[in-house]
């Protein structure tokens, strides 16, 4: 039995998804560009799933450009709004949260001339407008904020820096990867001028994506050849990538009324059932403020590879907050931005729930995490240390 807690790493495609994909592959296979009319049947059927996509954050179709994933996108917008505005100006805001293909973008642009603010976040990961006022300047050109994060589940202020951002002229993208499908969104109301998303975290297939660029930007492409997407994003569309994430896009916001209640009682089920049970615990990110199937836990003492290990046993799949799995000994730098000192960093698991997660399997890991905790603290020094000392009464 597979108990699956790393719906943000990436998620399962939907059965209907996957089979809606299939006659893509194997009949209906014509290059959307060709002229005769099984091809031309494959263009509509993308034109089809750009305006379920365009639906899904009250975008208009003609706004949204099929990419190859989240990391494609944030690229494109950033590097894009860099080369094509780079003469207005050479700065960038953004913070100091973002996921990698937004920051080592940015770590990029620096080392071609362009100046980046990385904004600081509160103990709870948030970004303060505040701090957005007061780092723009004549030169900014573009402000970069998540909707939310992907390792503590943080919802970022993303309509206040809109408005301000849209106020002030300044151009406004947000890498909304884990938040599509997951929280209602609306680019109009929120003032979003470029959003980045990805199909396979809200149960669509990897390896597509799209960037929603509002009416009126124009932005360099990153990708030049054909003709595609309007002449933005060139290569032949990944059709069947294209139809699965739209149909995935239609089917998450259509359920989020029923999916945001379901998932927040048991995220909060599964935060304060192992608060409870686990001394020397606490939870990271905000705690009403976070995605509905986000929980970040931090366990003093221990090491979050190890438990990764001994939840892998009980068939337990998670994350943690440090990233030695990803070749550094760094602890993340979500986790150090909301002022974790590094030992607790390195403690951190995250467990992150979604659309096929059931009760029961939450009631597993309330069941089997807390013993784990005991028994990698019991060969802990560190914790054999504490122990003592409350004994004595220090
Ligand atoms: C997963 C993720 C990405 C990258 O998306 P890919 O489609 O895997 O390239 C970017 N940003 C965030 C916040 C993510 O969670």
């Amino acid at each position: 039995m597979e108990y699956y807690f790393d719906n943000a790493a990436t998620t399962a495609v939907r059965p209907e998804v996957a089979e809606a994909m299939v006659q893509y592959f194997t009949k209906s296979y014509g290059n959307p560009s060709s002229i005769y009319k099984i091809a031309q049947k494959n263009k509509t059927a993308v034109e089809r799933a750009r305006g379920q996509v365009a639906e899904a954050i009250n975008a208009n179709a003609n706004e949204i450009y099929f990419t190859a994933g989240g990391s494609e996108a944030d690229n494109w917008a950033i590097k894009g709004v860099a080369e094509s505005y780079g003469d207005k100006g050479k700065h960038i805001i953004t913070s100091c949260i973002e996921h990698h293909a937004v920051l080592h973008t940015c770590e990029y642009l620096e080392t071609k001339g362009y100046e980046v603010t990385y904004l600081p976040v509160d103990e709870y990961g948030l970004v303060s407008l505040d701090d957005v006022k007061k780092a723009v300047r004549d030169d900014t050109i573009l402000i970069t904020v998540m909707f939310a994060n992907n390792e503590i589940g943080t919802i970022e202020p993303i309509a206040e820096i809109g408005a301000f951002a849209r106020e002030k002229g300044i151009l406004f993208h947000t890498d909304a990867v884990q938040a599509v499908g997951h929280v209602p969104i609306d680019v109009k109301a929120m003032n979003i001028d470029m959003l980045s998303m990805s199909g396979h975290k809200f149960y669509g297939p990897k390896g597509v994506g799209a960037l929603y660029m509002r009416k009126g930007i124009k932005i360099t492409p990153l990708i030049h050849g054909g003709a595609q997407e309007r002449s933005r994003r060139a290569g032949t569309e990944n059709v069947p990538g294209i139809i699965g994430m739209g149909l995935a896009a239609e089917l998450a916001v259509k359920e989020l009324d029923k999916e945001m209640p379901r998932l927040t009682a048991l995220r909060d089920k599964l935060i304060n059932s192992i608060l409870e049970k686990v001394p020397y615990s606490r939870l990271n990110g905000h705690p009403t403020k976070r995605l509905p199937g986000n929980a970040n836990i931090s366990f003093e003492y221990i090491e979050g590879e190890s438990i990764l290990l001994l939840l892998d046993y009980k068939g337990i799949c998670a994350s943690s907050g440090s990233a030695c799995t990803s070749g550094s000994l760094d602890p993340s730098h979500v986790l150090l931005a909301i002022g974790l000192p590094h030992e607790k960093a390195h403690g951190s698991v995250r467990l992150t729930m979604g659309h096929f997660t059931t009760e029961e399997q939450v009631d597993y890991v309330i069941q089997e995490l807390p013993p784990i905790i005991e028994r990698l603290r019991m060969m802990s020094p560190l914790y054999e240390e504490i122990l003592r000392k409350n004994k004595k009464g220090e």
